[in-house]
């Protein structure tokens, strides 16, 4: 497989004999195949996909031609181990971020003296952040399915119902819409509730004249999408409208700086200068955005402390918000993928 023979690249370059991978989205990307439990160790000279009894016969049949595939049988420190030696592995790399204390304790013992363990990071996410057109293909179909939600949504909310309810026929929604499920927990914040950028759906009912903040992603083969919009209920106030504005206008500026070899910082500023012009920078308290993908969170971060360059095939969110204590909370986020010229709002047939 042509990602795992970039991986393999990658090791001789960073003098690394091989890699042991433990992030399961990484596992995912590198070999098509998802479960909730594998180890994968990739070296030039073999791969070889480590897991249980409950994934060994569907792994199998997966991953033909990929990687071979080993049972874990008691420890999976000795039988990792066990592989690196007759592999002659002497150098390998972890996953730093990746992987629990316990794990890499068990393996670090049972490779003692043999193999020393060097921490990485970011060498698979690094490849993820740049999308090929079918990967880009399902995020648009997860989009495709989230819009459809968020139509159907605004005849369903009305006072008197509560936010668990409203995000429960969002969930109904898009599982009959062909999602896999939710990539988070569906974020429904009605009145003062949405000032809190990760407010937790909460039993309250939703008032009159109101806004309601939603946020919903929804994983569609393995990819996911993430999108925010505010719906008013009945009239909407002075204050409430000109935030609103505020937002989509960052929004667009911001959207408008994108193309490839813009620093990620550089589309930051352009949202945040916005929305400090209008004297509310200390309101908008989080990242612009965040890259998308088999994760919902996942590289390149849209924020001030990322001043690496941006590349064609990208995607990522564009999430500006202002949240006034007590009052309310307006954000609005779109998902982009960044072309050669420019960029695609993927989520654009939302923006009406
Ligand atoms: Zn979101
Ligand atoms: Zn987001």
């Amino acid at each position: 497989m042509a990602r795992l023979a970039r991986i393999h690249a990658q090791l001789i370059k960073n003098k690394l004999d091989g890699l042991i991978v433990s992030s399961q989205p990484n596992i995912a990307y590198l070999t098509g195949f998802y479960s909730s439990e594998a180890i994968l160790l990739i070296s030039p000279k073999a791969d070889i996909y480590f897991t249980d009894s409950r994934y060994t016969d569907a792994a199998e049949a997966a991953l033909t031609g990929i990687a071979r595939v080993k049972n874990i049988k008691g420890s999976l420190g000795k039988t990792l181990a066990d592989k690196c030696k007759s592999l002659r592995l002497a150098k390998l790399g972890f996953e730093e971020q990746n992987i629990t204390y316990k794990t890499h304790r068990t393996i670090a013992d049972a490779l003692a003296g043999y193999s020393t363990l060097t921490g990485t990071r970011n060498l698979i996410e690094t490849y993820r952040q740049i999308k090929k057109a079918g990967e880009t293909a399902k995020i648009k179909k997860a989009l495709n399915i989230t819009a459809k939600a968020l139509e159907y949504i605004k005849g369903e909310i009305c006072p008197g119902r509560t936010e668990t309810e409203v995000a429960g026929e969002l969930e109904r929604f898009i599982r009959h819409a062909g999602a896999r499920g939710t990539a988070f927990e569906i974020i429904v914040a009605s009145g003062p509730n949405s000032s809190f950028p990760h407010h937790r759906t909460s039993s309250r009912k939703i008032g009159d004249n109101e806004p309601v903040l939603i946020d919903i992603g929804v994983e569609y083969c393995g990819y996911n999408s993430d999108l925010t919009r505010v719906f008013f209920l009945g009239k909407m106030n002075v204050l409430a409208r000109q935030i609103h504005r505020i937002v989509l206008k960052a929004s667009e500026l911001a959207i408008r700086t994108i193309r490839e070899g813009v620093r990620a910082s550089d589309v930051d500023a352009a949202a945040r200068r916005y929305i400090e012009n209008k004297g509310y920078e200390r309101f908008f308290k989080h990242a612009l955005g965040h890259g998308v993908g088999l994760e919902v969170h996942e590289l390149p971060s849209i924020s001030a402390k990322n001043t690496s360059i941006l590349k064609a095939g990208m995607v990522f969110t564009i999430e500006p918000g202002i949240y006034l204590p007590g009052k309310f909370g307006i954000r609005h986020e779109d998902m982009i993928l960044v072309t050669p010229k420019g960029s695609e709002v993927l989520s654009g047939s939302l923006n009406k």
